[in-house]
C-alpha cells in the first residue's frame, strides 16, 4: 500500500481541516472530466473493485490521526477524495465502518455516477457528509464536460441522486464546476437549478478550476458565475462559491478590506449589502472603489442590480501542490 494513501490534514473551506484518504489507485474513474486536476482518466471503469485491504487502510488512517493528535493538529473530517472515483472501491462501506471507531466525521466527494447502484447508495449512506457532482443535466453537455464511461446514462444517474437524497441522513452538498463555453450558459444553468431544487442539497457549491486541468479549458467569467449564483439562489437557500480562495467568510477580522474580500469570495454582495457593511465598519465607498481600481473586486450587473464579487485570480490555475483543499 503506497504511502500517499493518506495525506494531510489539509485546509478545506468546505470541511475545515480534512485528512484525505486516497482509496483509489491513479487514475481510475467513470468520468474523464475536461477540467480534472489529475489529468485524463487512464483506467475508465464502472465496475467496483477491491483495491486495498480495508483493515490496513483503516489502520493507516488511525496512525495518522494519532500522529496529528500528538502534534495537536486538529482534524475536522476524514475525507475520501482519491485519485479517481471513490465509489469504485467495493470496500468503501466497510472502510467507513472501520473508521467509525475514531469517532470522527467522515466525508466522501463523489462524481455520483454510480449512485444508482444499490451497494454504492448503501455505502454512501454511512458517511456524514457527501458531495455530489452536478455539472450538467442535459446529455450533450454532460458528455462534453464529464466525458463519461460509454455505458453510463445521465437519466439513471440523476434518478440515483434523487433516491439517495431522499434517504440520506447526513449533510448533502453538490458541486457544479463552471467551464466557459461548455456549461456556463444560462440555459444549462437554469436546468441545473431545476434539478438541484428537486434534489434539495443542504448546500450547492459553484466552482471553477483552480489547478491545472486535464485539457485547455477556461473557467467561467465572473459575470457568468454571478448569473449562475443568482439563478441557483432563486431556488435554493444555500449557495456558495468555491473559487479557490480559502479565506474565512464567517469570521470577521475587523479589517474592512479583508472582510469584504473574504465575503465576496464566497458569494456576491448586493450594492445595498455592501453599503450596510461599510456603514457598520465605519468606512465609506472609497474602500470599495480602491479594491475595484486595484483589480481585487469586480462590479457586476444582474437584472438591473449591482453586485460585487472577489475578482478571479489572474492566472486562475494555480501551479504546484498536488492537492490543496476541496
Ligand atoms: S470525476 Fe473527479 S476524478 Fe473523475 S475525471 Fe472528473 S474530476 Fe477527475
Amino acid at each position: 500500500m503506497a504511502n500517499s494513501i493518506i495525506y494531510g490534514p489539509v485546509p478545506s473551506r468546505r470541511l475545515g481541516r480534512s485528512l484525505g484518504i486516497n482509496n483509489i489507485p491513479p487514475k481510475r474513474c467513470s468520468y474523464s472530466c475536461l477540467y480534472c486536476q489529475l489529468g485524463r482518466t487512464t483506467d475508465m471503469q464502472i465496475g467496483r473493485e477491491a483495491f486495498y485491504e480495508p483493515q490496513e487502510l483503516a489502520q493507516r488512517v488511525k496512525d495518522r490521526v494519532k500522529q496529528a493528535r500528538e502534534r495537536r493538529e486538529p482534524i475536522d473530517y476524514l475525507t475520501f477524495v482519491p485519485d479517481g472515483e471513490p465509489t469504485l472501491d467495493i470496500n468503501l462501506g466497510e472502510e467507513i465502518e472501520l473508521l467509525r471507531a475514531l469517532n470522527m466525521q467522515i466525508a466522501v466527494i463523489t462524481n455520483a455516477s454510480l449512485l444508482w447502484l444499490k451497494d454504492v447508495k448503501q455505502d454512501l449512506q454511512k458517511a456524514d457528509w457527501v458531495s455530489l457532482k452536478v455539472d450538467a443535466v442535459t446529455p450533450r453537455t454532460w458528455r462534453r464536460i464529464n466525458r463519461p464511461h460509454k455505458s453510463l446514462k445521465l437519466e439513471t444517474i440523476m434518478q440515483g441522486m434523487l433516491n439517495f437524497a431522499e434517504t440520506f441522513g447526513g449533510e448533502l452538498a453538490t458541486e457544479t464546476m463552471l467551464i466557459r463555453g461548455v456549461n456556463d450558459d444560462i440555459g444549462e444553468v437554469r436546468k441545473v437549478a431545476d434539478f438541484l431544487e428537486e434534489l434539495r442539497p443542504d448546500k450547492a457549491y459553484l466552482a471553477i478550476p483552480t489547478r491545472p486541468p486535464a485539457e485547455r479549458v477556461n473557467p467561467a467569467s465572473e459575470q457568468a458565475i454571478n448569473a449562475a449564483y443568482q439563478t441557483l439562489s432563486e431556488r435554493l437557500s444555500k449557495v456558495e462559491y468555491s473559487i479557490g480562495y480559502e479565506g474565512n467568510a464567517f469570521a470577521s477580522t475587523g479589517n474592512a478590506v479583508d472582510d469584504l474580500l473574504s465575503i465576496t469570495s464566497v458569494h456576491p454582495m448586493r450594492e445595498e449589502a455592501v453599503a450596510e457593511f461599510l456603514k457598520n465598519a465605519s468606512t465609506d465607498w472609497g474602500t470599495v472603489q480602491e479594491l475595484i481600481d486595484n483589480n481585487n473586486l469586480v462590479e457586476l450587473e444582474y437584472q438591473g442590480k449591482k453586485f460585487y464579487m472577489h475578482r478571479l485570480p489572474a492566472h486562475n490555475v494555480k501551479e504546484g501542490g498536488r492537492r490543496v483543499a476541496q
